[in-house]
């Protein structure tokens, strides 16, 4: 059955550019709404839906944004804890251009939709989209493919990272309710001190700190807790990947093999999906 949530649910924190106080508020919401994001700090309250065809920028996040330019960036967080824990249907309140960061893993917003009383049933089924064909993207080393899966939702993904602290790492299994909150969920964006820099430099990240990145600087990692699992960079790519997939508006049965990709990977490849309707079925 399709679920939404029993009462609003507030979530604060700061945004990760402004540096700014940020709340998120997650409202219930009738059948077949899906998810949607609403600035209420604006003028007539834009709506951006939670799909791949809104995202505008892919950058540094996923962001959605409107015809006018209005954005909500840095979705795919809660965008992977929505789509693993379950709800279909929410009409997500937002105070600013940017959810809050948190820690940047998913584990705070995956743990408030799975305590109890908190995820109600609605009286429709959930609709899943179940790959039929196999479709894929190449861009110099970087590839990315969706193929039809006897199991769930199953996801491959491969890095490579300069840094020797990171190298090469891979993460393979099936996104089940458990396997995200033990070793997925909790796994923080990481980046380069040299970024850091630069980004502090053109007036960006004044929120960033150790408490909301895994920074490292060549063979060392500036956070003293050290990562929290041995492969915490790539299973934060998966934590990334199963966000976006979530932008095609469903629950993707399919397997996802990805090979060094991004934000922007993704969103293509959704977009390629939707292209020929025999690369799918709902159900
Ligand atoms: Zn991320």
């Amino acid at each position: 059955m399709q679920k939404t949530l029993s009462r609003p649910i507030t979530i604060d924190g700061i945004g990760l550019h402004s540096g700014c106080k940020s709340r998120l508020v997650l409202n219930p919401a009738p059948i077949n709404h899906g998810v949607v994001f609403c600035r209420t700090d604006l003028p007539d309250r834009p709506q951006f839906p939670a799909l791949y065809t809104h995202v505008v920028d892919t950058r540094n996040c996923t962001c959605l944004g409107d015809s006018h330019g209005n954005v909500v960036s840095t979705v795919e967080h809660l965008m992977a804890a929505l789509s693993v824990a379950g709800l279909d249907n929410t009409l997500i309140e937002v105070n600013g251009p940017e959810l809050p960061i948190m820690d940047s893993s998913a584990l705070a917003f995956f743990r408030s939709f799975m305590a109890p009383g908190v995820l109600v049933e609605q009286n429709a089924p959930k609709h899943y989209l179940k790959i039929k064909k196999t479709i894929e993207l190449t861009e110099g080393d970087k590839h990315i493919k969706l193929s039809p899966s006897a199991k769930g939702q199953v996801v491959h993904f491969t890095i490579d990272f300069p840094s020797p602290i990171v190298g090469h790492q891979e993460f393979a299994g099936e996104i089940t309710p458990q396997l995200f909150e033990d070793e997925i969920a909790p796994c923080r964006t990481f980046c380069e001190k040299y970024q850091v820099d630069y980004l502090q430099s053109i007036g960006l990240i004044k929120g960033g700190s150790l408490e909301n990145a895994v920074v490292l600087d060549g063979d060392k990692i500036l956070n003293p807790e050290g990562f929290r699992c041995e492969h915490e960079c790539v299973n934060h790519k998966v934590l990334d990947a199963v966000g976006d997939l979530y932008t095609s508006g469903y629950y993707i049965l399919g397997e996802l093999e990805a090979v060094r990709t991004g934000h922007h990977h993704t969103n293509e490849l959704l977009k390629l999906l939707f292209a020929d309707e025999n690369n799918y079925e709902i159900i």
